[in-house]
Order: structure tokens, then C-alpha cells, then sequence
């Protein structure tokens, strides 16, 4: 005598008279018994795996809604980060925010090369800073360039001045 095949779904027994149905459909409801779960190999109830996958479903929709905030509360807050500071470095006395200046300013900007740095020294609410550096000009010979540069709070180079 077979044991009693219950319907997990709807428990309907499974009768003798029922062969003609798949072994793994139930008669009553025509639901899968079980189903395999791949990671664990275990069967389950073919509805609870619906209702995981709902689950999953869930969380991911709270993972992508809580980034899409967090890039949000980023973004708006962007302006509004500390202001960069304005210094000698302490390796080579060069000031960060002028070698950027120079690099997207100049006419050759892989040939520039820095010589001296003076100190950066507060002015009208901003720094100045005093640079010697070597450049290539137009016609690809270099050339020394001796500038002071002004430098917003922001950390904005706003002028160069030639010495
Ligand atoms: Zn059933």
C-alpha cells in the first residue's frame, strides 16, 4: 500500500483512481506538489517559492529605492561638502589647486614642470601663492614662467599674474 500523497496547496488526497494525472500535479488543483529549490536542493511547496520570489522581489525593489536616495541626498548635498583647503604640499611645497589650474590651462600641458613654490599666504578672503615652472610655448621651445596665482575660498584658481 502507497502512502498518501497530500496536496501541500489544497489538501486534496490523492486517490488510486487519479493515474492518469502527472505524479507531480495535484488532481485537485492542478498545482505543482513541490518544487526543487536550487541552491539548497531542498522540495518545497510549489507556492512558497512563489512567495520567496515575491520576497526577493521586494527587496530589491528597497535596495534600488534606497541608492536612488542615497545619490540623491549626495547629489544635493554636493555644493555644500567641505571647501578644499588651500596649502603648500608638505612633500614639494606644490599647492594642488594650481598644478590642476596648469594642467587644464596651458598650451602643452605634459611639458609642464614645476621649479619653486612660495608660500601660500591668505588675500582678500582668498590665498595667493607665488610658482616657478617650466613650460613648452607654441613653438615647442620651454620657457619659465614665474606667476602668482590667486586662489578663491572655493579653492578656485580666479587669476594668474605675471611676475
Ligand atoms: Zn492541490
Amino acid at each position: 500500500m502507497n502512502e498518501q500523497t497530500v496536496c501541500p496547496h489544497c489538501q486534496h488526497v490523492r486517490e488510486e483512481n487519479e493515474q492518469q494525472v502527472p505524479s507531480w500535479q495535484c488532481p485537485g488543483c492542478g498545482r505543482k506538489y513541490y518544487e526543487k529549490d536550487a541552491p539548497s536542493g531542498l522540495l518545497y511547496p510549489a507556492s512558497w517559492k512563489a512567495e520567496w520570489r515575491n520576497t526577493d522581489e521586494k527587496n530589491k525593489v528597497a535596495l534600488v529605492f534606497t541608492l536612488a536616495i542615497a545619490l540623491v541626498v549626495l547629489a544635493t548635498n554636493w555644493g555644500r561638502l567641505p571647501t578644499p583647503s588651500v596649502h603648500n604640499s608638505q612633500w614639494d611645497g606644490s599647492v594642488y589647486q594650481v598644478e590642476a589650474y596648469l594642467k587644464s590651462n596651458l598650451r602643452d600641458p605634459d611639458s609642464y614642470q614645476g621649479i619653486a613654490w612660495g608660500k601660500v599666504t591668505p588675500k582678500d578672503g582668498g590665498y595667493s601663492v607665488y610658482h616657478r615652472y617650466r613650460a613648452k610655448n607654441g613653438f615647442g621651445g620651454y620657457v619659465v614662467h614665474e606667476d602668482m596665482f590667486f586662489i578663491d575660498q572655493q579653492g578656485n584658481v580666479r587669476k594668474a599674474v605675471q611676475r
